[in-house]
């Protein structure tokens, strides 16, 4: 038994020590050439380092979030962002610079407020959701609560109709956000649901993690059919007190006034931004973050820190001694709040050239420390993947055996026509605290988490960009 055991173990040993020298001859052509599993070793070390004494990210996200601030796509700000970006990345010495149109539905914010109106007068903290119509006025209703989506969803519209519903489900505070896709149909499906009962309007508590006297806005439903009603958040606090007004008073009557709605089409442009490899294969690695934010913060965690880290990441992997081997190209997205228009914009035009795109990657949830990777990739490209968890070890970073990446909102376009994935997944515990609130500001942003960000990110496209390794593409996933 024990000699079967030593047996197995030095067959095992002398499978890596193959492995290893395989991918110890330099430049072969070979599977692993370039990307060992022992990690890139002094390159990787010095980008790391690097990396983690930057300002560079800092310095992106600071400017991006004074220069021009909130920037909701097809504003003003919005194309101030646009020329930001083309402007930075011109400075920063991509080597070539360009944007490409996105074109939607234009939603404008006028005037929101909610209050109470009997028994007990007190204004709400409120704010409209993206895409909703506007009250026309305002309008006052009797409130009816459901505890759940599901629930309003269950209720016979006789409950519902002329009534304002009050959708009270609370997001729960998790590491990776599961708590987020679990919570949000409330804010994408309940106005729809709330409408097709014969709900005058809609209120929902925030989906967010918070106790601030902050409402948390975000976009209802691009694809579901029907009108929607006038929808808005409650703050978490807000949301607390109409509940203890409904446990024990009813009626309710609150008054709403939503000045807000589409008004036309606008045009806003993916900014793209590309450093050429040493090869000039025209190949390279996607790293993806959007410009666009929500309107009542600077939009610092959502997502300037990713358009901070992305761009970042790219500049210093680019400016090695000897590039690496394939390019970086950094889209900057469009409109991905409103519903991952610069997204889809890009995944259309580009639908023709995924081979070209070695693998993506997209940084959209906040500045926190990221804690654990994740990859869909071919077979072959499996030691790339080996040498990435060793040299993120270094940052803290473990690998995550749970499941395909997800890709992001806009990257992930990319994806689903089979271009290769990593998920670079960053603690999301403080992020809907934050996220589409007045609170997403630079302070909020840690410097050092940042830079830690960076480090992984700058490793990540080092090793892709490095690698002579077909990582995809891949059976392209079912389209929706
Ligand atoms: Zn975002």
């Amino acid at each position: 038994m024990l000699k079967k055991t030593i047996l197995k173990l030095s067959v095992c040993v002398l499978f890596v020590f193959i492995q290893a020298a395989a991918a110890a001859q330099p430049d072969q052509g070979g599977d692993a050439a370039g990307m060992s599993p022992e990690g890139s070793g002094e390159v990787v070390a010095q980008l790391q380092k690097q990396a983690l004494s930057s300002g560079l990210a800092w310095q992106l996200l600071s400017d991006l979030t004074s220069e021009v601030g909130p920037r909701m796509a097809g504003s003003e700000a919005d194309a101030r962002a646009v020329k930001w970006a083309v402007d930075r990345l011109k400075t920063l010495g991509f080597d070539r610079v360009w944007t490409e149109p996105v074109r939607f539905p234009r939603w404008v914010r006028r005037h929101e407020s909610a209050e109470v109106q009997s028994p007990h007068p007190q204004r709400l903290a409120v704010t409209a959701l993206g895409g909703s119509p506007g009250t026309n006025g305002p309008l006052e209703g009797r409130v009816v609560q459901f505890d759940s989506l599901a629930a309003l969803e269950a209720a016979p519209p006789e409950q519902v109709a002329g009534k304002i519903v009050f959708l009270s489900q609370r997001m729960l505070r998790t590491r990776d956000g599961a708590g987020y896709p679990e919570t949000v149909p409330i804010r994408t499906r309940g106005p729809f649901v709330a409408a097709s009962k014969g709900a005058l309007a809609l209120l929902i508590r925030s989906v967010g993690t918070d106790s601030n006297r902050l409402p948390h806005t975000g976009n209802i439903s691009r694809t579901e059919t029907g009108n929607p009603a006038p929808a808005a958040a409650l703050s978490n606090p807000d949301a607390d007190n109409l509940m203890l007004m409904l446990g024990r008073d009813d009626p309710v009557v609150v008054r709403l006034d939503l000045d807000v709605g589409l008004d036309g089409e606008a045009t806003s442009y993916n900014v793209i931004g590309e450093f050429d490899g040493r090869e000039k294969d025209g190949r390279f690695v996607l790293l993806g973050a959007h410009l666009d934010s929500w309107d009542p913060g600077t939009g610092a965690i959502d997502d300037g820190a990713g358009v901070a880290i992305v761009t970042a990441a790219a500049r210093l992997a680019a400016g090695l001694a000897e590039r690496p081997r394939h390019g970086i190209r950094v889209v900057l997205y469009a409109n991905e709040e409103g519903g991952s228009y610069g997204g889809r914009a890009y995944a259309e035009r580009h639908a023709q050239e995924v081979d070209k795109h070695l693998l993506g990657a997209e940084s959209d949830l906040g500045a926190d420390r990221i804690y654990a990777f994740r990859s869909a990739v071919l077979p072959a490209a499996g030691p790339v993947m080996d040498g990435l968890a060793k040299d993120l070890a270094n940052l803290g970073i473990e690998r995550d055996p749970s499941g395909a990446p997800f890709g992001g909102a806009d990257v992930g376009q990319m994806g689903k026509l089979g271009m290769a994935m990593v998920d670079l997944e960053q603690d999301a515990s403080g992020y809907f605290d934050l996220h589409h609130t007045a609170n997403d500001t630079l302070d909020k942003v840690d410097p050092e988490s940042l830079r830690q960000n960076l480090a992984a990110w700058v490793t990540l496209v080092y090793l892709a960009a490095n690698s002579n390794v077909a990582f995809g593409p891949l059976p392209a996933a079912p389209q929706p």
